[in-house]
């Protein structure tokens, strides 16, 4: 099948990698490139602020594939070589190197990167950002000497490096604009108990002040907060959220909104080309809108649809968002799309950080957050797909079994992860 063509994928990270196993799982007999900007083989960016961090895990633990898959599977892995140009009527992609490569089909997976902070100090030695398994390391050697550390920003990736840093015994201070962490996805509500998660294990949470500056010599020694407090450290994590990689497709003259605009195959405007993980904004059927996702899930599976799609099948992208995350020992799993929720009610009391958020919009779930209650979250995605009324008593009420609210079979909306 399709021998004599050549399909090529930027961004050799999750969906990229998962893209091309996909397509050799399919059965593309053809010319498959992987490009990567890093040096590294593909790897799983989630252990980067949790275990692989704490150097619970080694770094073998953390890769996509086995080191001899590529070339079992016939996929020429170009690692620490980057996209730079790229013409979509010719159909030809240059790396950075000035080759040139001819594509009949071609991936874009070049993911997203941290929002830098455009205040004084920001290039201070010290101050840190955190994507790579190198920021990881380097974020590793610090903790291993102790010492404070101020986290700029409470949002999944702030949270989890401010409970890491605890867990190895760090002074820790989150400073976040936001009356509570993780407010723009969860609400006040629910992030309120993730502030007293990290106020209960000794952060200092300074909530509803931002930074102006960093100061110190040659390293970062201080913090200056907007409300004027000085805060001493040893060094700084700033994690105020991330940008889709847009540039190359910029450069082509594909359209852009808040990453790279895609239909629900995931396909671009540019002819043959695809686009899929943190860098797509595809429209997703069941949520009627498009959506942009900067989770794991969602890389790992738009990259083997955008496989079938670019070998021509008619598949569409309508997987439910799910995310998950570890705080300390909370752990917690999100499913669905709240965007339009007039409501949160909880099964549970969210006191014992054991229990369920549903976030409701006109009497239907929209989505749901599982915390330390496992096993849930395929049920849960199953009452989101039925988008029928619940009963909202039922619905909070632990003694009513959560399969007894599912009407029907929803499986098609992927099971969780
Ligand atoms: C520290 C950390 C913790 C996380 N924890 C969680 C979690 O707990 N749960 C969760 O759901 N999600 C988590 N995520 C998010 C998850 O890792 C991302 O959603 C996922 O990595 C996205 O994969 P991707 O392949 O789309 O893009 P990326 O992982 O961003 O990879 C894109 C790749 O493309 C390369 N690239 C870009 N441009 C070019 C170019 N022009 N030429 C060649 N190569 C290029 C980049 O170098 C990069 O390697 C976490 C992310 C981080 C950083």
């Amino acid at each position: 099948m399709t021998t004599d063509q050549t399909f090529v994928i930027v961004g050799a990270s999750l969906a990229g990698a998962k893209a091309a196993e996909a397509l050799r799982a399919e059965g593309f007999g053809g010319r498959l490139l992987l490009v990567g900007a890093e040096n590294e083989r593909p790897y799983e960016r989630p252990p980067l602020s949790k275990d692989y961090l704490r150097g619970e895990v080694g770094r073998e633990t953390v890769y996509v594939h086995d080191e001899g898959f590529y070339a079992e599977h016939a996929i020429d892995l170009r690692l620490g070589r980057s996209a730079v140009d790229l013409n979509t009527s010719a159909r030809e992609l240059t790396l950075d190197d000035g080759e040139t490569l001819r594509y009949d089909r071609l991936l874009l997976a070049t993911g997203a990167e941290p929002r830098t902070l455009a205040i004084p100090g920001n290039e201070l030695d010290g101050v840190m950002y955190l994507r790579s398994i190198d920021d990881s390391d380097a974020l590793r050697t610090r903790l291993d000497r102790g010492g404070a550390v101020v986290v700029i920003g409470a949002g999944w990736i702030g949270a989890e490096v401010a409970a890491s840093a605890r867990q190895r015994g760090l002074d820790v201070t989150v400073v976040e604009p936001a009356s509570v962490p993780l407010e723009r996805v969860l609400g006040t509500e629910v992030g309120a108990i993730y502030r007293d998660i990290h106020a209960d294990h000794g952060v200092r949470m300074l909530l509803g002040t931002g930074v102006e500056r960093f100061e110190g010599g040659s390293a970062v020694e201080r913090v200056v907060t907007t409300d004027g407090r000085t805060l001493e450290c040893d060094f700084v994590v700033v994690g105020v959220g991330v940008q889709p990689r847009t540039k190359l497709a910029a450069r082509a003259g594909i359209a852009i909104e808040n990453g790279v605009l895609a239909d629900a195959r995931l396909q671009t405007g540019a002819p043959g080309v695809f686009a899929a993980g943190d860098v797509v904004n595809a429209y997703h059927p069941f949520c009627g809108e498009r959506i942009r996702v900067e989770h794991w899930a969602n890389a790992l599976h738009q990259g083997p649809l955008a496989a079938r799609t670019m070998l021509g099948h008619d598949d569409v992208y309508d997987r439910l968002p799910y995310f998950f995350s570890d705080q300390y020992d909370v752990g917690m799993e999100y499913s669905g799309h709240a965007s339009g929720a007039d409501r949160v009610v909880f099964r549970g009391d969210p006191a014992t950080r054991e229990f369920i958020a549903f976030w409701l919009a006109e009497g239907r779930v929209v989505a749901g957050m599982n915390v330390n209650v496992w096993d849930v979250a395929d049920t849960i995605r199953a009452l989101i797909a039925g988008r029928e009324p619940v009963d909202e008593r039922r619905l909070t009420d632990p003694d009513v079994a959560l399969t007894m609210l599912v009407a029907g079979d929803h499986a098609a909306l992927g099971e969780a992860s």
